[in-house]
């Protein structure tokens, strides 16, 4: 929902990218450290370099190699603007936090994926001003680039890889957050997708970010609404679903969310936004449906979307005789992170 700029000096080295993916202040880190604050600022800002014996040290509290809090932050290039899909309450520190890990995650995949610039499938279709195209309408432009079908989109995530878009699941640390996006020029677009929410609501969240991707390159007011409604075309295409959300009651709405692949409550949303459902039809159903617990508790499991592209990668490097310390390398992280985040703790 909101935006952070990075506006990056020349000399600025991803030393403080790096401190605040760890979630570490420059106090915290200048004390683990044992340097001054004030050379820390420095050394983040580029003013003044890093002696090798203070780069070792702080890359040794953070846990990285040396090579990757040296390199200037202009070299890695990142994104103007992420979009998140979270609650107002997220405190601020922990927006950044993700944001900076989002840009450390694009220099690991390029690095896994061994690739500078990439070809990437997926269109860019900003929203027109003149309100032409409407999100619905660049939500059916992006099935058809994609070859999606005009029915359920139950492996969305295998299609956006297969376009060239990374997702990576993974805890966020949090669950006032669900996903943060970016898609920085001359790199692949980018989710990183909470793995703490049910699957249905994991799935429309990764729809969300994709209209940010494909339609935001400046924050709007209605960026929320219109990631939404991109959303739901895309999950609940209007001429395939509309149909049946016809004289729709709670049995048939769970049925629908097993077709469907995502929740009672968004394909009851949908149906009062079709038109299919009216005023007092929707509010009887909404509290039939708080009466058997479902508003927070929903009958019926949708399957996890499931990324493969860097695990598949990883395996074909390993098999083609590179080793971890290689893989390593190329994402520019220790081999212990590697292994953790990348190789499930197993190496
Ligand atoms: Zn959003």
């Amino acid at each position: 929902m909101s935006l952070l700029n990075a506006t990056e000096g020349p000399g600025r080295i991803l030393l403080g990218t790096v401190r605040i993916a760890r979630g570490m202040t420059q106090g915290e880190l200048a004390k683990e450290a044992g340097i001054s604050q004030g050379v820390l600022s420095k050394s983040e800002s580029g003013a003044i370099p890093l002696d090798a014996k203070r780069l070792a040290t702080l890359a040794g509290v953070l846990g990285v190699p040396k090579e990757l809090i040296a390199t200037p932050v202009s070299e890695i290039g990142s994104s103007p603007y992420v979009f998140h899909r979270k609650r107002s309450t997220l405190p601020v520190s922990k927006a950044n936090q993700l944001r900076a890990e989002l840009d450390l995650i694009h220099i690991q995949v390029a690095g896994i994926l061994r690739e500078q610039s990439s070809e990437v499938r997926l269109p860019r279709l900003p929203l027109p001003e003149d309100g032409y195209d409407s999100p619905e309408d660049i939500a059916r432009k992006v099935r058809l680039a994609l070859g999606m079908s005009g029915g359920p989109a139950l492996h969305l995530a295998g299609v956006l890889e297969q376009a060239g878009v990374v997702v990576v699941s993974r805890s966020l640390g949090s669950s006032r957050i669900d996903a943060i996006v970016s898609w920085p020029s001359g790199r692949r677009p980018l989710v990183l997708l909470g793995d703490h929410a049910p699957a249905d609501r994991q799935r429309f969240t990764l729809a969300h970010e994709l209209a940010h991707a494909v339609m935001h390159q400046v924050p709007t007011e209605e960026q929320e609404n219109e990631a939404d409604r991109f959303a739901s075309e895309l999950l609940m295409p209007a001429v395939a679903v509309g149909p049946q959300l016809d004289r729709i009651t709670v049995p048939r709405l769970a049925k629908l969310k097993a077709q469907w692949g995502v929740s009672m409550a968004a394909l009851l949303r949908r149906g009062r936004d079709l038109g299919r459902v009216n005023d007092t039809q929707y509010r009887a159903l909404n509290i039939e449906l708080s009466r058997a617990g479902y508003r927070t508790n929903e009958p019926v499991q949708v399957p996890r979307e499931a990324p493969s592209l860097l695990s598949r990668i990883i395996q074909q490097r390993l098999r083609s005789g590179e080793v971890v310390a290689d893989l390593a390398r190329s994402a520019r992280m220790t081999e212990d992170e590697f292994v953790d985040v990348y190789l499930g703790g197993v190496a």
